[in-house]
Parts: C-alpha cells; sequence; structure tokens
C-alpha cells in the first residue's frame, strides 16, 4: 500500500487551510494582470495604471488576501 493519508485530517498530509491556501494562491494567480501592455484597455487609461477589468481584478486579490489574514492562512504566492 502506498504511504496515502486520505482521512487523516491535520496529521501531516492535507489539511483543510493549506487546501483553502491553495485554492487562494491558484486565485490570486488567476486574477494576476500577465502584462498589461496586451490589454488595450490598460493602454487607454493614462490616469490609473490599470483598465477597470484590471483594477477589478487588483481588487479582488486584495479581497482574497484579506479574507486569507482573517482565516489566518498563509498565502503563498
Ligand atoms: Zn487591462
Amino acid at each position: 500500500m502506498p504511504t496515502t493519508r486520505a482521512g487523516a485530517p491535520g496529521a501531516g498530509g492535507t489539511s483543510g487551510s493549506q487546501v483553502l491556501a491553495q485554492a487562494l494562491a491558484d486565485a490570486i494567480a488567476y486574477r494576476e494582470p500577465g502584462s498589461p501592455s496586451d490589454c488595450t484597455g490598460c493602454e487607454n487609461c493614462p490616469d490609473a495604471a490599470l483598465c477597470d477589468d484590471h483594477a477589478a481584478d487588483l481588487d479582488l486579490i486584495d479581497a482574497y488576501l484579506a479574507l486569507a489574514r482573517e482565516l489566518g492562512i498563509e498565502v503563498e504566492l
């Protein structure tokens, strides 16, 4: 039998908070504006650095990080 640890929460395996931390990290990576120069919206926003869509993405990233802090979860980026 391989050493799978299913059904052993908090025993060094994948705990719920680790899953959440990974989920939040994935969500943040997904929202992170990769290359704003590829976005015509961002290029047309001389004042703000980002277009509305990408600014909203940044707001979401902030929300994800705030949630992680609230839950005491450390998100590795
Ligand atoms: Zn943009």
